[in-house]
C-alpha cells in the first residue's frame, strides 16, 4: 500500500469519516491536524487554485464546492506527507507533477472516494461510471477520473465521459 493511501486511511479511522467525509468532518480534520483553512483568498488569481504556506492553508475566491473539497484534501495531504514546506496547485491538470504532487493527489482520492472497508468506492456507484463516483463523493471529473485509473487495479474497467 502506498504510502498516501496508508496515511489517508489512518486518518478516516482516527476521526471516523464516513464515505464520503463531510464537508464539516473534512475541516474538523484540518483543525485537529493544526491546519487552519482560509477560503476566498484574492491573492490567487488565474491557475492558481491553492498555496499551503507553513500551517495555512489559502484557497482562491471562485472555486466550487466539489473543487474546494479537493483542494482542501489535497493541502491536508502535503501538511501530513510533507511539511514543512510551500506547495502550490494549479489547475492545469496536464502540468507536470512532481512525486509530491501525485501523493497528495492520491491522499485526496483515498480520504474522500474510499468504500466504507477503505477500499475503491462502493461496486454499485463504480460501476455507474467517473460520473457516478464524482457526483457520490461530490469531487471534481478530472481529478477523480485520475485518481481511479491509479488507485484501481490493472483490468478493471472504468467508464469514462463520451
Ligand atoms: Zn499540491
Amino acid at each position: 500500500m502506498s504510502t498516501a493511501k496508508r496515511r489517508a486511511l489512518a486518518i478516516r479511522d482516527r476521526y471516523g469519516l464516513r464515505s464520503p467525509p463531510t464537508d464539516e468532518a473534512l475541516l474538523a480534520v484540518c483543525e485537529a491536524e493544526g491546519l487552519t483553512v482560509l477560503d476566498g483568498c484574492p491573492e490567487l488569481v488565474g491557475r492558481v487554485r491553492e498555496v499551503l504556506i507553513e500551517d495555512c492553508l489559502c484557497l482562491a475566491c471562485d472555486l466550487d464546492p466539489c473543487e474546494r473539497r479537493w483542494l482542501i484534501a489535497h493541502g491536508l495531504g502535503h501538511w501530513l506527507l510533507h511539511k514543512p514546506g510551500v506547495w502550490f496547485f494549479h489547475q492545469d491538470a496536464r502540468a507536470a507533477r512532481s512525486q509530491q504532487e501525485w501523493q497528495a493527489e492520491a491522499f485526496a482520492g483515498w480520504l474522500l472516494c474510499a468504500g466504507e472497508d477503505g477500499g475503491p468506492p462502493p461496486l454499485a456507484v463504480l460501476e455507474e461510471g467517473v460520473g457516478a463516483v464524482c457526483a457520490w463523493a461530490r469531487a471534481p471529473y478530472l481529478s477523480v477520473e485520475r485518481w481511479l485509473r491509479a488507485a484501481l487495479a490493472p483490468g478493471v474497467p472504468l467508464r469514462s465521459r463520451a
